[in-house]
């Protein structure tokens, strides 16, 4: 297993895109464990799975026409043979794939698979909720992106043409159940590098996180 570098956060803080940007400047994969719920939620809707029934979730996290790949530009999604990449980037996929998250069975079904992606790779970079505190503890390098929620509010509302204000009120929903659940919570791991990205071009969120990283993965 290689380096890992962590990077969490609540929703729309920029990790994904600060994640593809370090990872270019790396030469290493990203993943975005939220793929992996999201991925989870498409398919238990097209599968019509009962949302509220943790133990056929977790089934469907070991079907064989569920498939995920960490590459440097993006975290791919198949469902069925088909990419759906795009289509779990919707709004309402995010929603549902927080209401399944809470369950233990799910996480823990999907632990390996997440965890596996460090084993194939000399590093990678880790997006989510729960990377530094559960997926990857002891990983090298540690980060939590935050901003002010109208800031994430208004990036996702240019990223995808919707309501700001609606997008502000579903966020922050998700934020609370995301950080309040029982199990792994959204929270800052005790060793990470807290930046507050509200004032920062992608840049210099970028510039932050690789001169915090690199001195770390480099011991
Ligand atoms: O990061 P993203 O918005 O894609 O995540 C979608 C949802 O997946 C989150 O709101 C959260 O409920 C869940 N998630 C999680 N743990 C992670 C990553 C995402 O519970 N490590």
């Amino acid at each position: 297993m290689g380096y890992v570098i962590t990077i969490d956060g609540p929703a729309a803080s920029g990790k994904s895109s600060v994640s593809r940007e370090l990872s270019k400047k790396l030469g290493i994969p990203w993943v975005s464990t939220g793929a992996f719920y999201r991925g989870l939620a498409y398919v238990a809707q097209q599968m019509k799975t009962n949302l509220d029934n943790p133990i056929a979730l977790s089934e469907l996290c070991f079907s064989f026409f569920f498939k995920i790949a960490a590459t440097t530009e993006k975290t791919q999604v198949w469902f069925d043979g088909q990419d759906v990449t795009e289509k779990i980037a919707h709004e309402d996929v995010g929603n549902i794939a927080s209401r399944i998250s809470h369950f233990p069975e799910v996480r823990q079904s999907l632990l390996d698979h997440q965890r596996n992606c460090a084993l194939e790779n000399s590093g990678l970079i880790a997006e989510g909720r729960d990377c530094g505190t559960v997926v990857f503890p002891r990983a090298e390098a540690k980060i939590y992106l935050t901003a002010r929620s109208e800031d994430r509010a208004s990036r996702r509302a240019q990223e995808l043409g919707l309501d700001k204000d609606i997008l502000e009120r579903q966020q922050k929903q998700r934020d609370i159940q995301d950080s309040t659940r029982k199990v792994a919570p959204m929270q800052i791991p005790q060793d990470a590098l807290v930046v507050d990205t509200s004032e920062l071009n992608l840049e210099e969120v970028v510039q932050k996180a690789y001169q915090y990283a690199v001195p770390k993965i480099n011991r």
